[in-house]
């Protein structure tokens, strides 16, 4: 299927193309394998990296190719086309919504010491905001900081961070002013940090080789280089990747969604019953492409939204509601496609089965429906 549409261009599309070429040949034949060790194995990151997969976002100056958020919106939808979406959450983590971060934030210092790294796929980003009391409402956290000498002293802990587990480096948000709700600062934590832990290794419900970890910090001290961006700021500091994290969710949820209708359409059109096959039956075939109109009105107006940040506009409204809307139309479909799929749709063996585990986490993390329709309606 062409997936070329309004917004995209030569240069997008080379890279939906060749993204979905690396997870046809690198990711789906090796994906059940991940699964079962719940990780991604690093060389597979690395490779993205060598083939410089993970630098759209990243200024040219920085290495990267200072792409917009079309070009996000491209990337996800086309790692979607995996169908693991546990190694899509792996690699958008890195490049969408931990990664930005250190381009928005960052300085000269801190670009030069971990930008190659991040560029290469050899240092692998987290981003750790949820705790075990504060998910939805970040301005709940209670991990701090406190100045001590020339660093900063961290404690708490941390919850559900993707990629921590064995990743390499961890921003953290930590409360740096008790006064004020919205005081928090962000902090480049290294692996092996003293003091900074892996407590568990999290099993889930899907996105089984993506790795989650909860995390403590105890007295875990980090000189003043690797504050990331400007104290007491880092709230609103974060908020400026906000939209584009919910994005490349809904984006891999569309390109999953797509895989599990055409993986569905194919089996019912091969499935034989009632003297024909399951795909002759109106009330199937019908269903299935309300599914694919859905599908592609939720991916016009993720690409929407997206235009409307790199055209210079405000897209929070928009974006919220896609998020709010594309993340349900995912899982409504993917509940589908394990309905007509049939007994076989139950059965670990089958893709589906996977896919529909996986969908479930979209309308929960980065923002969940809820909080998007809220989004929304304070602005309507
Ligand atoms: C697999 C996985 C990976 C994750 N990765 C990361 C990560 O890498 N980094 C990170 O920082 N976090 C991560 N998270 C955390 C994720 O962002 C939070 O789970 C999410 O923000 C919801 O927070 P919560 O779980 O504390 O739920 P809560 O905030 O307790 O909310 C529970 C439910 O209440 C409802 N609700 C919440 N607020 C409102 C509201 N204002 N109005 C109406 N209803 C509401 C929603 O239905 C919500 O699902 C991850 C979570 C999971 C499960």
């Amino acid at each position: 299927m062409s997936n070329r549409n309004v917004y995209m261009t030569d240069e997008l599309q080379a890279i939906y193309d060749q993204t979905v070429d690396f997870v046809t040949n690198e990711v789906t034949p090796n994906g059940e394998l991940w699964e079962l060790d719940g990780m991604v194995p690093r060389d597979v990151l690395k490779h993205m990296g060598a083939l410089g997969m993970l630098g759209l976002r990243v200024p040219t100056e920085l290495g990267g190719l200072g792409m917009g958020m079309l070009a996000s919106a491209t990337f996800s939808e086309a790692l979607g086309a995996s169908t693991y979406a546990g190694f899509d959450v792996t690699v958008l983590v890195h490049t969408d919504m931990a990664g930005p971060h250190l381009v928005n934030s960052g300085n000269q210092e801190q670009y030069d010491r971990y930008m190659p790294g991040v560029l290469a796929g050899e240092t692998i980003l987290s981003i750790g905001v949820s705790e075990p009391d504060a998910g939805s409402d970040v301005a709940g956290i209670r991990t701090s900081a406190v100045k001590d000498g020339d660093g900063w002293l961290i404690n708490g802990r941390k919850t559900f961070i993707t990629n921590a587990v064995y990743g390499n480096m961890t921003i953290v948000a930590a409360r740096t002013n008790p006064e004020d709700k919205y005081g928090i600062s962000m902090f480049l934590v290294e692996a092996g940090t003293e003091g900074f832990e892996v407590a568990t290794k999290l099993d889930k419900h899907g996105w089984r080789c993506s790795d989650t970890a909860e995390l403590t910090l105890d007295d875990v001290w980090v000189s003043d280089a690797q504050l990331l961006g400007t104290p007491h700021r880092g709230f609103y500091e974060t908020m400026k990747n906000f939209q584009n994290e919910r994005m490349v969710l809904v984006g891999m949820g569309v390109g999953s969604a797509q895989a599990a209708i055409d993986m569905t359409n194919q089996y019912c059109q091969e499935r034989k019953a009632f003297g024909g096959h399951l795909y002759d039956l109106g009330a199937i075939r019908q269903r299935m492409a309300m599914n694919q109109a859905k599908v592609d009105a939720v991916r016009a107006s993720m690409y929407h939204a997206a235009w409307l940040h790199d055209s210079g506009q405000d897209n929070v409204k928009a974006m919220s509601g896609v998020k709010a809307w594309g993340c349900e139309v995912v899982n409504q479909v993917m509940y589908d496609c394990v309905q007509f799929h049939g007994g076989m749709g139950y059965m670990r063996e089958s893709h589906i089965e996977r896919m529909y585990r996986d969908a479930r986490i979209l309308p929960i993390g980065g923002g969940a429906t809820e909080v998007m329709l809220e989004e929304v309606a304070k602005r309507s």
